[in-house]
């Protein structure tokens, strides 16, 4: 753990022993504590207070039931979670995940990421995050509606548009958002927009709140090519995943000249040589709700699916995982290397792992880390409380102007810390290190709460 080994290693430690099994709840922070080193060894009141020990540990954790009844008449229950990690900058601020693979760890994991992510993007947002272990593939409609209420009845006692704002992640779209918004609605018997955010245009949601996420981390690899004066437009792509940050990491990515090759759900992948059509994509993945090998049968021509290998195998220019956290391990990175990749930006949340990172960085390839990449989501949620509290409007074009000059701002921000700190073009520590002191400054202010 680098500079200072000795007052690091501990903290380290006691993570672990507090939060036994919970990998990657582990492997977020050892990445931030990685970075801090330098930091402290600059600053040593950054090592004082207990604050590096405070912000590893969340301010509260929630972990409740949700029963709710299938179209069977079976009672089903689930289990639901609300982390809320840190406030000192603002109202907990994070999405929900709906998916069999949640638990307190992963919660804990995206929970501590979303405090330096929502630091970087500048704006009165602390973090926070939640979700439930519920598994919306194959549910009807009214079944995702019961489970939905059942969860913010409990969830309800712990969020309001001061407290704490919860927003979409993996399973929970503006659908989920609108019946848990209903609920919540319902039970107090008030319109707080500002409560969630992703919610629909006519009922207080934000323009390009939809799109924020893919546009953002295209806004940020834009940036990056820029520093190296690369042209993003006729470079080859692959983007994992084909949800909400997928598709619109797409959307953007053609509209800005470039050529997407191959995308994925969690059934496999599909490769396309003439480019991605990214509007039939959408309507089988938005619309229908479907699967991506249908993606093949419609398309035909050119088109292949695949359930074996990985879609890091397919060379490209510019490599964009946006399905889930791990995904792209040590093997896939070593792929990406020898079909000579040129950058790499995280549109999911800690979507390579350690090895993978490590290997880009080596390889001297533009590597975006999530938080400061897949920020744009985020800062545009926020942008969304702002109408909310000022009963306001904007237009599209307004909206992806704001959102367009924070990502250069973050971009511009993690580089210049990096720089500062001795380490010039390595947005992993630049995006740690940014988020933490900005934290880090008001945790301090607001002195040992
Ligand atoms: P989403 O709309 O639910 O899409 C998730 C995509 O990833 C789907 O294509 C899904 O395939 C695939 N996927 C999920 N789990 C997988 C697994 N274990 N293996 C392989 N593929 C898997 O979710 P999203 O909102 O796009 O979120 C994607 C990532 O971006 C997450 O890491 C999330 O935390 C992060 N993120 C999201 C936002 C946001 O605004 N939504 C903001 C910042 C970061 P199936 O359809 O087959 O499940």
């Amino acid at each position: 753990m680098s500079a200072t080994d000795d007052f690091l290693g501990p903290v380290f430690s006691q993570v672990l022993l507090r939060n036994p099994g919970e990998e990657e709840f582990h492997q977020a922070v050892r990445e931030v504590l990685d970075s801090l080193g330098r930091v402290v060894a600059k600053h040593p009141h950054y090592g004082d207070a207990g604050l590096i020990e405070r912000l590893c540990e969340p301010e509260r954790q929630i972990i409740f039931r949700v029963c709710w009844m299938d179209d069977d008449g079976q009672v089903q229950i689930n289990r639901g979670f609300r982390v809320q990690f840190n406030s000192a900058l603002g109202p907990y601020k994070g999405g929900l995940r709906f998916h069999p693979s949640v638990n307190l760890g992963i919660v804990k994991f995206l929970g501590f990421e979303q405090v330096f992510k929502n630091a970087l993007t500048g704006m009165p947002i602390g973090g926070g995050k939640g979700g439930s272990d519920f598994d919306p593939k194959g549910k009807s409609d009214a079944e995702i509606m019961r489970f939905c209420q059942a969860f913010v009845t409990e969830l309800s006692r712990h969020i309001g548009e001061y407290t704490d704002v919860p927003a979409g992640d993996i399973g929970v779209g503006q659908r989920e958002i609108g019946y848990m918004f209903g609920q919540y609605k319902r039970m107090t018997n008030r319109y707080e927009s500002g409560v969630f955010t992703g919610k629909g245009l006519s009922w207080g949601g934000s323009r390009v709140r939809k799109e924020a996420t893919g546009f953002g981390a295209v806004y940020f690899l834009a940036e990056m090519l820029r520093n190296r004066s690369i042209d993003l437009a006729g470079k080859k792509a692959v983007v994992s995943g084909s949800g909400n940050v997928a598709l619109h990491t797409m959307e953007k990515l053609i509209g800005l000249g470039a050529t997407v090759l191959a995308c994925s759900d969690s059934s496999g992948y599909v490769v396309d040589e003439d480019g991605i059509d990214v509007e039939l994509l959408k309507e089988i993945k938005e619309r229908r709700r479907g699967r991506i090998e249908k993606y093949v049968e419609i398309k035909g021509n050119g088109a292949h699916f695949s359930t074996s290998g990985s879609l890091w195998t397919v060379p490209c220019d510019l490599a964009i995982p946006a399905a889930t956290q791990n995904e792209l391990t040590g093997k896939d990175a070593r792929s990406l290397v020898e079909n000579g990749v040129l950058a790499v930006v995280e549109g999911a949340n800690m979507p390579c792992t350690p090895e993978a990172v490590r290997m880009f960085q080596e390889a001297g390839i533009l590597f975006g880390p999530g938080k400061a990449s897949n920020a744009g989501g985020v800062a545009t949620s926020a942008l969304e409380m702002q109408q909310n509290a000022s009963r306001d409007s904007w237009t599209f074009e307004q909206t992806e102007e704001r959102l367009a000059e924070i990502m250069k701002d973050i971009h511009d921000h993690c580089a210049q810390t990096a720089d500062e700190y001795g380490l010039p073009g390595n947005y992993v520590a630049g995006a740690n290190i940014g988020g933490f002191v900005r934290v880090a400054d008001a945790m301090s202010a607001l002195g040992i709460i």
